[in-house]
C-alpha cells in the first residue's frame, strides 16, 4: 500500500508563510506558488520555513542538496517517508495536492516487505477526517468501523470521482463496507495482492464487492474499476464461481 505524507500543525502553518520543496514532481505533488520541485532559491523567495519533503529514500541525497540550497533564505526541515517520519495531523494540499487525503496512520499487519508499521506504528491513529477525494490511508480498514463511516460520508459530499489509491486489505472487506462503496460509486479501488496468501482474502473480497456493490465491472464504460492487475484476475475467477 501507498505510504503517506505527513503534515505538521495546521494552525501553525496556516500563520507561516512555508515553501514545501519536493525533490521530484509526481501526480500527487502539490502545484501552488509554494510548492517548488528541484530547485534552490530565487533572489525572491521568502519564507518563514522551508519543509523539504521526501517521499522516496533514492531522493535523500537530492533533498539533502536542497536543503543545504535553502538554508540561507530560512529555517529548513526535513521530513517525509523516507526519512522515517511517522506523520501527524493531515494537513489537505500541503504535502500532497489538494484532493488526496489521509485519514489514518499506521498499520497493525506485521508484512516483512513493508516500513508502514516501523515508520507510523502498529497501532492505527485514526485522524481528523479532512476533505478528498483519493484516500492514501496505509489501511484504512484496520480503523474503527465508525472512523471507516465517517471517511465514507465525508467522500459522499464530494463533486469528483473517489478513488482509493491508499490500497485496501481484502482480508477486512465485509458486506457492510461493500454496499457503503456501492453507494460512492468509486472510479477505482486498490486492493494489495503482495504475497499468495493475499490470494483467497482477494476472492472473498471480489465476491463480497460483486453480491453487495455490484461496481466490479471492469468492461463496461462509466463503471467502477477493481484493480489492479491480481484484483482483474480475482474478480474474473470470482464471477466464474457464480
Ligand atoms: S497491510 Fe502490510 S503492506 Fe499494507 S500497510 Fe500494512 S504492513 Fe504494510
Amino acid at each position: 500500500m501507498l505510504a503517506g505524507r505527513s503534515g505538521n500543525g495546521a494552525k501553525g502553518n496556516i500563520m507561516k508563510r512555508i515553501i514545501r520543496i519536493f525533490s521530484r514532481r509526481t501526480k500527487a505533488t502539490p502545484d501552488d506558488e509554494l510548492a517548488v520541485v528541484g530547485r534552490g532559491p530565487f533572489l525572491w523567495d521568502e519564507a518563514d520555513e522551508v519543509h523539504v519533503s521526501v517521499t522516496f529514500t533514492w531522493d535523500l541525497p537530492a533533498a539533502d542538496r536542497l536543503a543545504r540550497l535553502w538554508r540561507p533564505v530560512a529555517p529548513v526541515l526535513i521530513g517525509g517517508p523516507a526519512t522515517g517520519d511517522g506523520g501527524g495531523e493531515f494537513v489537505p494540499g500541503m504535502y500532497l495536492k489538494n484532493g488526496y487525503v489521509i485519514t489514518s496512520r499506521g498499520c497493525p499487519n506485521h508484512c516483512w516487505f513493508c516500513a508502514v508499521p516501523k515508520r507510523e506504528g502498529k497501532i492505527v491513529r485514526e485522524l481528523s477526517v479532512k476533505n478528498g477525494i483519493n484516500v492514501l490511508d496505509s489501511n484504512l480498514l484496520a480503523c474503527s468501523e465508525s472512523h471507516i463511516k465517517s471517511v465514507f460520508a465525508m467522500l459522499a459530499k464530494q463533486p469528483g470521482r473517489i478513488e482509493f489509491t491508499g490500497g485496501l486489505e481484502a482480508a477486512r472487506m465485509k458486506p457492510w463496507i461493500a454496499r457503503e462503496l456501492k453507494n460512492l460509486h468509486p472510479k477505482q479501488l486498490f486492493f494489495a495482492y503482495d504475497t499468495e496468501d493475499d490470494l483467497e482474502p482477494l476472492r472473498a473480497a471480489g465476491k463480497m464487492l460483486v453480491e453487495n456493490g455490484k461496481l466490479c465491472n471492469t468492461n463496461g464504460p462509466g463503471r467502477g474499476r477493481l484493480l489492479g492487475r491480481c484484483a482483474n484476475t480475482l474478480l474474473r475467477e470470482g464471477r466464474n464461481d457464480e
